[in-house]
């Protein structure tokens, strides 16, 4: 069984990231000594990547959860099984990573009901140790152990904000979408698009981004990915716009109708 559900593209054998700034040294210094790490950012900026390039950097196996709220202690720690031989444990993506030394990456943690992330306390701090009620056992972590957890602080509200409590045990990291000049970069490397087209589709997104509309997310770098890998395979592009930026983004035909119009200005 795998709880990995990181999609990745290997380029020349190593997973493709394109830094923003600081992170990836920032992340080997938390490796290096220990602490958890929180990163923020809104959808399909490149956190999930990032980790995964990290983890192959590292050289540690990484099991992601995506987290929702019917996500239960059980489901990170591990539950009892039935098979042909009577009961067995079996070992959650948590307790997995704790005993391997491998990194946990917990995908929208806000998601998570509080009493599942509480199982992370004694984990996050300096103590690194997964008590497992149901077996009695108190798990110390393996040296390589990580714990990174992810959220889009554009969800929030006030009942899924994060505990304090919680947060206070990570060091905090915020990600946003990539500036023009690296944005394109990723989109050349993601797909086969052309230079120039990679570039009016960047200029598009800057637009698209600073409309002022009321749409609960603005374009990600993963959907001008989309995009970018439509129009290299010879789509056309304001079709493309339609299907890979303005309907992803709104139902309401007005709102799509309203991204076209920015979209026939570039194309
Ligand atoms: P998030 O986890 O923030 O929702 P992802 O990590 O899944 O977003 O990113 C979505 C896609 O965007 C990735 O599959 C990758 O193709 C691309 N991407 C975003 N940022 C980068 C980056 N800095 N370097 C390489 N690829 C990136």
């Amino acid at each position: 069984m795998t709880f990995s559900t990181t999609s990745t593209i290997p380029i020349n054998g190593e997973i493709f990231y394109q830094p923003q700034d600081n992170e990836v040294q920032l992340f080997e210094y938390a490796y290096a000594h220990q602490l958890p790490l929180l990163i923020k950012g809104p959808t399909g900026c490149g956190k999930t990547r990032f980790v995964a390039h990290m983890a192959e950097k590292l050289g540690r196996p990484l099991y992601t959860v995506a987290c929702h709220d019917d996500l239960t202690a059980a489901d990170l720690v591990g539950r009892h099984l039935i098979g042909p031989n009577g009961t067995y444990w079996q070992d959650g993506p948590l307790t997995r990573a704790v005993r391997e030394g491998g990194i946990c990456y917990l995908d929208e943690i806000v998601e998570a009901r509080k009493d599942t992330t509480v199982v992370l306390h004694p984990l996050a701090d300096d103590r690194r140790l997964l008590p497992i009620e149901r077996t009695g056992e108190e798990l110390a972590a393996a040296e390589g152990f990580m714990l990174v957890v992810s959220y889009n602080p554009g969800y929030q509200n006030i009942l899924k904000g994060m505990k304090a409590s919680t947060r206070q045990r990570f060091v905090a990291l915020r990600l946003n979408y990539p500036d023009p000049l690296l944005e394109s970069q990723i989109l050349m490397a993601e797909s086969q698009i052309e230079q120039d087209l990679a570039v009016k589709l960047i200029e598009l997104a800057g637009s698209l981004r600073r409309l002022d509309s009321d749409l609960d997310e603005v374009v990600s770098t993963r959907l001008l990915i989309y995009a970018a890998r439509m129009m290299s395979s010879g789509m056309s592009p304001l079709a493309v716009c339609r299907c890979c930026l303005a309907e992803p983004l709104s139902d309401d035909i007005s709102t799509v109708e309203a991204l076209m119009d920015v979209a026939r200005l570039y194309f």
